[in-house]
């Protein structure tokens, strides 16, 4: 087994591995470590040119404001956005709650009707959902009398277009889904679920939280509407995450938050808005998370995210030869040899995910335990709890079979046989 090398990453970028030189850390999609060059950007912002930034018109400001402003494009060009389509966000969680709060606004009369629900209306997601991109969706048909229609998923927690289009109807008004489970690792058919949404006239929106770190991913490309993804899981710092959004759409879309630099004209009565991206971008902004997540960007691109993409199909097809033949291990997700992320997780028969968790941790190995935001998908499956092991651009196969030996061990460490 070999993995295409990522010619211009050295583990020695980043300072992670210098601080635990045996760590084997396969939690990137909980969060992701940092490479010197997205800590020095930032520390370095804040050292050397920290000012206010859109606000006032010192030299200071103004170069703070370019910084902000540059990072931006990088983030946008990143993604293939066009700068005013790029809000800053707190991360992708604050990103849906941006669309469902200003769609919810829009329904009640305080923003482009085009947006507005009305009762009956349906929105629909799928069974596998990070609860960031269900919960708001609740809310937003609690407020408006829209129905929350899902996608189940199967037996291994996968989902399907043709379940999806069981569920589209006339009635459909916004189709959200995941690009990238961040359980399962299963990659969603983007544009087959666009050409579904068009043919009903619905919006979609894409939680890239799990694709955009990991493979090329162009949203005008895509066709989608909406689209949130967060800095922390692509080597950027935490705090920031991005709403990209259709610039047409931005415009009319009403901000969730109000305040100061997002207005043109404010009376006793009355605000008017600055169009996209400012009129997202309430109070002061997390600037030096910007600077940093330009650098992040900048690191991706320069390994390039085609290189990226086949270096961590490398590592999935490793961890699923890994986890398949572990006996009493069972893998969710999609079958060995079928397209996936580098996501595995197990189930492993007569152990409790946590005690799994804690035996890997004792040995240096770094995953997760739990729900992983994704209660309805583990319910589906009939377990509270999985073990994620998930993969970034520093994983290596050596990770892969530390954690195999490790998960090998587990059965016979706690007494149970066959
Ligand atoms: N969606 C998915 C698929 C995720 O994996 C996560 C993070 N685990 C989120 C949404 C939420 O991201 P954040 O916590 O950075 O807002």
């Amino acid at each position: 087994m070999t993995t295409r090398s990522l010619g211009r990453l050295r583990r020695t970028d980043f300072p992670y591995y210098a601080a635990h030189p045996d760590a084997v850390y396969l939690d990137s999609g909980a969060t992701s470590q940092r490479p010197e060059t997205v800590i020095s950007a930032e520390t370095d912002f804040v050292g050397a040119d920290y000012a206010a930034v859109h606000r006032g018109s010192s030299v200071a400001t103004g170069e703070a404001t370019w910084a902000f402003e540059t990072a931006r494009e990088r983030v946008a060009a990143f993604i293939g956005a066009g700068e005013r389509e790029l809000v800053w966000t707190a991360g992708a969680t604050d990103a849906i709650n941006m669309i469902a709060l200003g769609i919810s606004d829009a329904s009640l009369g305080l923003g482009s009707a085009d947006l507005a629900l009305s009762a009956g209306d349906e929105i629909v997601v799928t069974e596998a959902e990070h609860h960031a991109n269900l919960i708001p969706w609740q809310r937003l048909a609690a407020r408006t009398g829209a129905v929350l229609r899902h996608v189940a998923v199967d037996a291994d927690g996968l989902w399907s277009l043709d379940g999806m289009r069981r569920e589209v109807s006339p009635r459909t008004r916004l189709i959200s889904f995941p690009h990238v489970s961040n359980v399962t690792g299963q990659i969603a058919p983007v544009a087959d679920i666009v050409g579904l949404a068009a043919e009903v006239g619905a919006l979609t929106v894409l939680d890239a939280c799990q694709s955009v770190p990991h493979m090329p991913v162009d949203f005008s490309t895509l066709g989608v509407d909406f689209a949130a993804f967060s800095a922390h899981k692509m080597l950027g710092p935490t705090g920031i995450g991005a709403l990209y959004g259709r610039a047409e759409l931005l415009d009319v879309l009403p901000p969730a938050r109000t305040g100061g630099s997002m207005i043109t004209t404010v009376t006793m009565e009355h605000a008017e808005f600055l169009p996209a991206p400012n009129r997202f971008e309430a109070g002061t902004q997390p600037v030096s998370q910007a600077i940093g997540f330009g650098a992040a960007v900048d690191y991706l691109a320069s390994l390039g995210m085609s290189d990226v993409r086949s270096h961590e199909e490398g590592i999935a097809e490793a961890l699923v030869e890994t986890v398949t033949r572990t006996p009493g291990v069972r893998l969710i997700g999609p079958a060995p040899g079928d397209e996936r992320a580098a996501i595995a997780s197990v189930i492993v028969d007569g152990v409790h995910a946590h005690d799994v968790g804690q035996f890997l941790d004792d040995r240096g190995v770094t995953i997760r335990t739990g729900h992983h935001c994704a209660q309805p998908l583990h319910r589906a499956l009939g377990v509270p709890a999985t073990v994620r092991a998930s993969a970034s651009v520093y994983t290596d196969l050596d990770d892969v079979a530390r954690f195999g030996e490790a998960l090998g061990e587990v059965r016979d460490y706690f007494g149970v046989t066959a």
